[in-house]
């Protein structure tokens, strides 16, 4: 399997090729072709799976045909836990998206809410945030989701040991019904598969091993 098979655009497989990624990983072979069709998808991979590009490529592939985005709006939502994930997210999707016009933007909290405000103003393609953060700059209507069409929940189960399940629920209140949704998570059960019934009925559901392990 190649990344040229998957379906995805030239300028995003010519980022690619200069990460210097010979081919997908599990994850990537398995989701991009399923979020591409526009399935939602609830997945089971950890960090060193590859999974990040597994969603980012995807959503690139489809903003990129895609109109421009307006002012304080945002078009891709991807939650995280920690400022720490939203960074490096936030510079994957930078990477990944070097051959397009789009715009990324990081917001966590501990960090000037004005300026986040200011880098919200022009409107954002795709957004990663944390729940706090978030839902703060919707409080002061820093930004809408009217035109929202991808919403990521990455590290999930993470996200819900941290105590963040209300604010998930306040922000996934607020956004179109009509959104494509993904959830990464390392586990499926307990909280994260309440979650994903709830959030996510209709869910295609793709398992990969963690890094090092054969897949079951
Ligand atoms: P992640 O699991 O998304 O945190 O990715 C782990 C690391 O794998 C990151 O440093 C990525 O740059 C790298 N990576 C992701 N996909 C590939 C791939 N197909 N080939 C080689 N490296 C990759």
């Amino acid at each position: 399997m190649s990344f040229a098979q998957l379906g995805l655009s030239d300028p995003i497989l010519n980022a690619i090729s200069d990460l210097d990624y010979a081919q997908p990983t599990e994850i990537q072979a398995k989701a991009i072709p399923l979020v591409l069709k526009g399935e939602d998808l609830i997945a089971s991979a950890q960090t060193g799976t590859g999974k990040t590009a597994s969603f980012v490529l995807p959503i690139l592939h489809q903003l990129n045909n895609d109109e421009a985005v307006r002012a304080r709006s945002i078009r891709a939502l991807i939650l995280v836990p920690t400022r720490e994930l939203a960074k490096q997210v936030e510079s994957s999707i930078q990477a990944y998206s070097q051959n397009l016009e789009l715009s990324s933007l990081a917001i966590y909290g501990g960090t000037s809410v004005e300026s986040d405000k200011q880098a919200l103003a022009q409107g954002i393609d795709i957004l990663v945030a944390t729940p706090g953060r978030l839902l703060d700059m919707a409080y002061q209507r820093a930004v809408f989701f009217d035109d929202l069409a991808f919403l990521v929940l990455d590290e999930a189960d993470k996200m819900l040991d941290m105590g963040f399940i209300e604010d998930i629920h306040k922000i996934i209140d607020r956004l179109p019904a009509s959104r494509q949704s993904l959830l990464f998570s390392a586990t499926l059960d307990g909280k994260v598969r309440h979650l994903a019934d709830a959030v996510y009925p209709d869910a295609v559901e793709v398992k990969v091993a963690p890094k090092g392990q054969t897949p079951n």
